[in-house]
């Protein structure tokens, strides 16, 4: 099988994409590994992986930049993103195909990131100077004490990021990061370097200055832990189990940790739902990215009145869908990612399969497009004996289950070591807002499957329980990268009583003033 790339991914573009890592200008060739096109399984390049003197040396260089970055005021630093907004829906194309290549996806689903990046880029342009500046606060009493709240950068912040959405993770967290007034060291998933380095190409482009970009490739295995000795803070996305790794190694160093995990998400169709809108957006939710998505849909519950219904479309709609390999806009699902990616989701269907679920829909690999393809799968029968039933697959397979009262659905919803995101449906919003307050998932959509919550760029965004900790979006998204510098200024007299003084007299006054201030509206 072999694959005819866009005219635009030639080969001066790789080349000049991987001039961009970040290696040491007077290293010997460094190591490599090949990029694997998950169309076809074919080779697409090889590439450089970096080692710990590289990272050494970009954290040195990022340190340097940092400090001339620090010191522009945050709408200068703000401005550039609204060029490199521009510079993303300008360069959609290339985008595309880069996101494409590298993961396998449909355009439509590579198509999902763009539009994200365009959105952060903007909303932080935008909305990041004002809640960078200073705040006033109350102080210790007023009119003597004037206290006021900064927002100082951390320094030098690392990402870590997978390979399931390389534009958007990569970069959507890293500009408030860099508004901020900090230097960056990305690392993306080894399936992903080149979009990455398109993105990097491109913050060059809107004006970033050089060294503070950083993006080093290769292995978490070997390269996280040294970037964790060397940042001051760190931002990962990606599984559970390397979560809690990188959790341990940020502890250690006393250093701050924003994690984006798993999840095993469920959408809850209750009797009065609009079927046409639920079955569509059940299928945009078990089945975009083919399923590699952490907010994606895997578990679907669906009131026993309107089960039947709601299945015969369901299903039907699923076998229409067009899964394909290639670079334009037709397909309606692409590949999985990779082998590993393959190996699980059979091995969870199977194990279902053998233990007595039904494949309503799909259920099979299919080689005969390219090696990881996998048809979208719909199975009913699950139980909690089965892998599946709990496990995140991070594959194009949903489960269906019966309820017949809220009460159950939300109980069962629950029952997850996981709480990422939710959807609820209903044509009843008040009842669905009422619903989606019970579910333990730091999102919840209503009638939507996942794009609401996370296109409200705004609204925080992240983890219950073993999903994450700490959020990304809004202000929460930004101010995890600045420390809270509390600056106090005392007028008059002071606040602590100086030796030698009258003791009592003191007392007094001070018993009196908190009195007074008890009386004081706000102060209590
Ligand atoms: P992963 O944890 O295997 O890899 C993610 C990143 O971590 C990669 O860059 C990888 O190189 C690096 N890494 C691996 N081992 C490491 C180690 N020991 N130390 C430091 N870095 C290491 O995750 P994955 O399988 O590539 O991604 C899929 C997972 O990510 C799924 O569980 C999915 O739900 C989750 N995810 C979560 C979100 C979210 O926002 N919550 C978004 C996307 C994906």
């Amino acid at each position: 099988m072999s694959m005819t790339l866009p005219e635009r991914l030639d080969a001066k573009l790789f080349s000049d994409l991987l001039a961009r890592i970040a290696l040491r200008p007077d290293a010997a060739s460094p190591e490599t590994a090949p990029l694997i096109a998950p169309f076809t399984g074919e080779k697409i390049i090889d590439v450089p992986t970096c080692a710990l003197a590289d990272v050494t040396h970009a954290a040195e260089e990022a340190h340097l930049a940092q400090k001339a970055w620090r010191a522009l005021p945050a709408k200068r630093r703000a401005k550039l993103f609204l060029r490199f907004h521009d510079l993303v829906l300008d360069r959609q194309e290339t985008l595309l195909d880069l996101i494409q290549l590298e993961t396998g996806k449909a355009r439509r689903h590579a198509f999902e990131e763009v539009l994200d990046t365009a959105i952060c880029s903007r909303y932080y342009a935008h909305a990041a100077p004002r809640m960078l500046a200073s705040e006033s606060r109350q102080g210790a009493f007023p009119v003597l004490t004037k206290a006021s709240v900064l927002h100082p950068p951390l320094g030098l912040v690392g990402f870590i990021t997978p390979w399931n959405y390389p534009l958007s993770l990569a970069i959507t967290d890293a500009i408030p990061a860099l508004i901020a007034g900090n230097a960056v060291l990305l690392k993306p998933d080894q399936q992903t370097p080149l979009t990455a380095l398109f993105a990097a190409r491109l913050l060059d482009e809107a004006g970033l200055p050089p060294g503070l970009f950083q993006v080093l490739t290769g292995p978490g295995r070997t390269l996280g832990e040294p970037i964790l000795d060397r940042v001051d803070a760190i931002s990962f996305t990606g599984s559970t189990a390397t979560g809690r790794i990188i959790a341990r190694q940020a502890g250690e160093r006393l250093i701050g940790a924003s994690l984006e995990l798993g999840g095993k998400n469920a959408m809850l169709v209750c009797e009065d739902a609009d079927l046409d809108r639920a079955v569509r957006a059940a299928i945009v939710g078990a089945f975009t990215n083919s399923g590699q998505l952490c907010i994606s849909i895997e578990r679907l519950f669906v009131h026993r009145a309107l089960a039947d219904a709601f299945i015969e479309r369901f299903v039907n709609q699923v076998r229409a869908l067009r899964i394909d390999a290639g670079f334009g806009d037709e397909a309606d699902m692409g590949s999985l990612v990779n082998a590993a990616q393959l190996a699980k989701v059979e091995r969870h269907v199977r194990d279902a399969l053998a233990k007595g679920a039904q494949a309503l829909a799909g259920g099979r690999a299919r080689p005969d497009l390219g090696p990881y393809f996998y048809e979208p799968t719909v199975l009913d029968g699950v139980t909690d004996a089965m892998e599946i039933f709990s496990e995140e697959t991070f594959g194009p397979v949903v489960s269906l289950y019966r309820f017949d009262s809220e009460a159950e659905a939300v109980e069962r919803a629950n029952a997850s070591a996981y709480g990422l995101n939710a959807s609820v449906w209903t044509r009843d919003t008040k009842r669905g807002f009422e619903l989606a307050r019970r579910i333990e998932a730091g999102t919840v959509n209503v009638n939507e499957p996942y794009a609401a919550a996370w296109a409200s760029v705004d609204a925080p965004m992240g983890g219950f329980k073993t999903s994450g900790l700490g959020r990304r979006h809004g202000r929460e998204g930004l101010l995890k990268y600045t420390q809270a510098q509390t600056v106090a200024v005392q007028r008059f007299m002071p606040v602590s009583q100086t030796p030698g003084g009258d003791g009592a007299a003191y007392r007094k006054r001070m018993t009196d003033a908190v009195r007074a201030l008890r009386r004081l509206p706000g102060v209590d």
